[in-house]
């Protein structure tokens, strides 16, 4: 192996070790500054692929430490997803489809802003309930985009939910005024798709 050779000198393991005390006091630190304790607002956007699964990596660990999930899904049609069959199965989970039964027609703006808000009505419940301790509001950026909902309403019933709630936004290009109240803002970066090499949706992997 490259450079195993200097590894086991007495003096580079005596460097590593300095190293790594330094970095040790600057995360012991980093932690002791951390005090705070809130419900956070988490953004995760950008092309790349692993917002929404990212989102319900998270729905799994508040599950594991029995909290209480709502999860609200603003999307075209009904697919059926393995994280919807998975969850739906799990105790402390409420799992709403928005949109079930329609199909996003933007040829009729009336109908799709009316679903949207039928929607939003939906999270506001969620957002005004206490004992849900995070709540997923997936692909909510496309009514957004659309102009379906309105960006102050939405912003305003963010603001106001229970200070202990923890939510997290997904969907491509998020508004920057959502990324500015949230606490959290990730950006997937597309570096390379498998779609994009013709390969369809692989279960298990995109749904
Ligand atoms: P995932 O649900 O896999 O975390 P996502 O939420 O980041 O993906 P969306 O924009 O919601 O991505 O798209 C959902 C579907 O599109 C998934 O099947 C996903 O694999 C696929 N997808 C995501 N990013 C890309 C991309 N850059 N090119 C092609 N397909 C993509
Ligand atoms: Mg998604």
């Amino acid at each position: 192996m490259a450079g195993s050779g200097n590894t086991n000198k007495p003096e580079a393991q005596q460097r590593h070790r300095q190293r790594m005390q330094r970095k040790k006091e600057v995360v012991d630190a980093a932690i002791a500054r951390a005090d705070q304790t809130k419900g956070l607002l988490l953004v995760l956007t950008g092309n790349g692929k692993g917002k929404s699964s990212s989102a319900f990596g998270m729905v799994a660990r508040a599950l594991g430490h029995g909290m209480r999930v709502g999860v609200a899904q603003f999307i075209k049609g009904r697919s059926d997803t393995g994280e919807e069959a998975f969850f739906r199965r799990q105790a402390g989970m409420t799992w709403h489809v928005l949109g079930e039964g329609f199909t996003w027609d933007t040829q009729n703006l009336e109908r799709d802003s009316e679903t949207a808000r039928r929607g939003w009505g939906v999270v506001q419940k969620m957002l005004r309930d206490p004992e849900i301790d995070l709540v997923v509001i997936d692909e909510l950026t496309y009514p957004l985009k659309y102009g379906w909902l309105d960006m102050g309403m939405v912003l305003s019933d963010l603001k106001g939910r229970p200070p202990m709630q923890h939510v997290v936004i997904t969907g491509r290009a998020a508004p920057q005024a959502l990324c500015d109240l949230a606490d959290t803002v990730t950006e997937m970066r597309d570096v390379k798709h498998a779609f994009q090499a013709g390969i369809m949706a692989q279960q298990g992997i995109d749904l």
